[in-house]
This record gives structure tokens, sequence and C-alpha cells, in this order.
């Protein structure tokens, strides 16, 4: 069982590996495209203890005034 945390930061989990509550270390794992995953790791066997999601504040994916992506034809109509 992996727990999700929610804009908490934790400095002990509780290792599956270990059994019992361990100092973890929080590292990135994944890039989402609204944020980023962060993987809390024990720091004395290495397990994944739990994750975070991380959502980025402000980075649009499509900047303001670029022109919209071209609709190749023949597709449509
Ligand atoms: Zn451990």
């Amino acid at each position: 069982m992996v727990k999700q945390f929610e804009n908490l930061t934790a400095s002990e989990l509780l290792c599956p590996k270990c059994r019992i509550m361990r100092p973890v270390r929080e590292r990135l794992l994944l890039v989402l495209p609204n944020g980023e995953l962060h993987a809390y790791r024990c720091q004395v066997c290495g397990e994944t203890c739990g994750t975070r999601e991380v959502t980025a504040p402000t980075r649009p994916l499509v900047r303001p005034g670029a022109p919209p992506p071209r609709q190749p034809r023949g597709l449509i109509g």
C-alpha cells in the first residue's frame, strides 16, 4: 500500500520494508503536465514510502499570442 499525501511535507513515514517509521527523503519521481510527482524514499533502505503530487503554480502550456495548432486538411470536412 502506498499512501497519497497532498500538500504535506513528511519527514518520517512508515516504511513498508522496515515496517517502522523511518526518516524519508523527497525525490522527484515524474514530471507531470500540470506539476510534478515526488516520491518519499526511506533513507535507510531506499524503499518508496509514499508519493506526493506537486502542482505547478503557473506554467502555461499554450503561450498567449501563439497561433493555434493547424488542423490537417482533409480530416475535418
Ligand atoms: Zn526502509
